[in-house]
């Protein structure tokens, strides 16, 4: 398939952003390099093979790109709006959506992980994530549906605490998941307890 890519990339002028800083331009000359030598000219292979190199996470953590907006205590680079704006527009530059989905699918995964989870839990699995050495997904939608999270049916059940599988017991079924077929580390939302929002947890499997 082919794509135009430099539609939306060229619509944006760093030059003419209020704010803009040498940092942003060398952010900007990094992601293109990057883009440009090592996604573009394979994207339509990999698209039409269904995957991609696992290597590509180690490459893009080692110039910055998986860590970038994420707290430097796991190993990310905490940036203002304007470098993921940057970064997100030179990565449309690879003309494949898919590969950039899966390549930053932690990047729907975090969010909710270091927010609710504790300071310990992310040390363990937020580094290896940016450092490109684990897959991280976010594993919501299911066959009930995407839009309406409130109404996911995936249970998860307290498992005897004597019993040698003690901890929680995951019962359903998630499609449509980033990564979900190579991911290390998944946040699965499943249901503990009333129906509706309020009755959902996040579980790290
Ligand atoms: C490329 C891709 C990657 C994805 N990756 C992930 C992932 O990593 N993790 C994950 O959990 N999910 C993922 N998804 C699933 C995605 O989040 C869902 O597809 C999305 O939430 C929509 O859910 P659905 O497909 O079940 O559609 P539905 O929720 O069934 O919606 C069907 C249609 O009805 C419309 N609709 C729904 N509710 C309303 C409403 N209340 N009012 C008006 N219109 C409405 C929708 O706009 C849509 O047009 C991915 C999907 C795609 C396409």
């Amino acid at each position: 398939m082919s794509h135009d890519r430099s539609l939306l990339a060229n619509a944006f002028d760093l030059a003419r952003m209020p704010g803009a800083t040498d940092d942003h331009r060398q952010l900007r000359d990094a992601l293109r390099r990057f883009v440009d030598r090592e996604l573009a000219p394979h994207a339509t292979d990999w698209d039409e093979a269904g995957e991609f190199p696992r290597s590509l996470y180690r490459q893009a953590a080692q110039i910055g790109l998986l860590g970038l907006g994420y707290p430097a205590e796991y190993g990310g680079t905490p940036c203002d709006t304007l470098s993921r704006i940057i970064a997100t527009i030179e990565l449309t530059r690879a003309g494949s959506g898919g590969l950039i989905a899966s390549l930053m699918s932690h990047t729907i995964m975090l969010g909710p992980l270091l927010a609710a989870a504790s300071q310990s839990l992310c040390a363990r699995i937020v580094p290896r994530i940016l450092a490109g050495e684990a897959i991280g997904a976010l594993a919501v939608t299911e066959a009930s549906g995407g839009s309406d999270v409130a109404r996911l049916a995936t249970r998860a059940q307290l498992v005897d605490p004597r019993s040698p599988q003690a901890g929680w017991r995951l019962n359903g079924s998630k499609m449509f998941i980033t990564s979900g077929m190579r991911a290390d580390h998944y946040l699965v939302a499943a249901r503990t307890g009333e129906p509706g929002a309020r009755g959902i947890s996040l579980f790290l499997v």
